[in-house]
């Protein structure tokens, strides 16, 4: 037999009323805060990615499925869709429309990393993202609508770690503080950093690798480099998020690992999920509207972690499963044939109803019933349709009560839909 390919997975029709659930409460919300969907290609050009995410990370490095289309050209499949998303803007001059978008995004994204638990290569993001607003309050508000996401979603075990990245002006200084802390460390840095410390030396600071942690405990801080600018941008973000009532921490080990943020950075963590404890991260990225050949308009955003989402909301809701409403339990092939034709015309008024479309005993349909969760049964044999009606059962209180058979689907939608 063949399965499916190493890191991905099937979303099966137990797990999907959860996937769609948490859907419309992001997407509701989304638009009350004034977001519209857009929708982009799971493929781009390589170069995309290569210029935006950046060289020098993780993602382009090693992580992306990338392989040339029967012309020779390079394509990859998208591993994040902020960088789709700014081509759509800057290719459709959407900034020329009005001075303020807000779009967001659901679909899969690639990655090949290590497989594990809450870690896939086929994943899938829900994603929102402000252009032409470069204000700290547009920041606090991505951070207040993912909590109230959350909070919807009943999920509470979370909470909200910004930082600054600092921006064009302040950061080179950082940068340069940094490489100097970092030159004696090469004893003890793992080989990806060796190179990070040349290149972009902050991804050194959010390594997993212990050896490196310890390496940059007392590593120089970059919110002591921010410019004047950012200082006020990052005051104003926690004050926003303060008066709002959001809990947050500033976390100055949070640089995220794509290349193109500046000023803030957030990411949402939970102790739910044990080691993949982010399941939502964004921030600034005034730079890569320009740098995709766009004009200089400021943009930031958040991607969510949806799997890890959807393992978090399952352990707090379980009760999204929709059973039929009805199962027609039909002796004969004449109660059958009537039993299929009420079953379709139910199914079109909005009434699941479920029957058994071989010949099977009342005893095994009854428990047919049962086992689907339907909480009434119409029972029709050739007793009942003699007597030109059918006998509704209540599962739960065991009472029966008999329908005419003339304007049985009216009666039948009458009752079920009042429940
Ligand atoms: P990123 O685009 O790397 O900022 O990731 C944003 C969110 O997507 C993370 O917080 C995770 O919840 C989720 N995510 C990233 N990579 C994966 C993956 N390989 N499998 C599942 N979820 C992921």
């Amino acid at each position: 037999m063949i399965q499916l390919i190493r890191g991905f997975k099937d979303i099966l029709p137990e797990e999907t009323p959860l996937w769609r659930h948490i859907e419309r409460t992001a997407t509701a919300l989304f638009e009350d805060f004034g977001f519209r969907e857009i929708r982009v290609p799971i493929m781009e050009k390589t170069d995309l990615f290569a210029r935006s995410i950046g060289e020098e990370t993780d993602i382009v490095e090693k992580e992306m499925y990338t392989f040339p289309d029967r012309k020779g050209d390079l394509i990859t499949l998208r591993p994040e869709a902020t960088a789709s998303i700014v081509r759509s803007f800057v290719q459709h001059k959407l900034y020329a429309q009005k001075p303020v978008h807000k779009l967001y995004t659901i679909g899969p994204m690639f990655r090949r990393e290590r497989p594990q638990k809450g870690r896939y290569r086929q994943f899938y993001q829900i994603d929102a993202e402000i252009f032409g607003d470069g204000s700290p309050y547009e920041d606090a508000q991505l951070i207040f609508m993912l909590v109230t996401l959350l909070e919807r979603l009943s999920v509470t075990d979370t909470s909200a770690h910004i930082n600054s990245l600092g921006c064009p002006a302040c950061r080179p200084d950082f940068k340069a503080g940094l490489q100097a802390f970092l030159a004696d460390k090469g004893q003890v840095l793992c080989e990806d950093c060796l190179r990070r410390r040349e290149n972009n030396p902050l991804r050194v600071l959010d390594c997993k690798v212990p050896a490196c942690r310890d390496a940059v405990a007392d590593a120089p801080d970059l919110l002591d480099y921010l410019c004047d600018d950012c200082r006020n941008h990052f005051d104003t973000v926690q004050r926003a998020l303060a008066d709002l009532g959001v809990p947050f921490e500033v976390d100055k080990r949070l640089v995220r690992g794509l290349d193109y943020y500046t000023r803030t950075a957030f990411e949402i963590q939970t102790g739910a999920l044990g080691a993949q404890s982010a399941v939502a991260g964004g921030g600034r990225y005034d730079g890569l509207v320009r740098a995709l050949g766009g004009p200089d308009q400021p943009a930031s955003g958040f991607a969510i972690g949806f799997d890890r989402l959807a393992e978090i909301v399952a352990m707090v809701q379980n009760d999204l499963q929709r059973p039929p409403a009805l199962f027609v339990a039909a002796l004969g092939e004449a109660c059958r044939a009537a039993a299929f034709d009420w079953v379709c015309r139910l199914a079109v008024a909005g009434v699941n109803a479920e029957m058994s479309t071989t010949e099977r005993s009342l005893k095994s349909q009854m428990k047919q019933a049962h086992r689907l969760g339907a909480p009434r049964v119409l029972i029709f044999g050739d007793d009942e349709m003699a007597r030109g009606e059918a006998m509704l059962r209540d599962m739960a209180t065991k009472e029966q009560q008999a329908l005419p058979l003339e304007g049985i689907v009216e009666t039948l939608q009458t009752i079920l839909m009042a429940k």
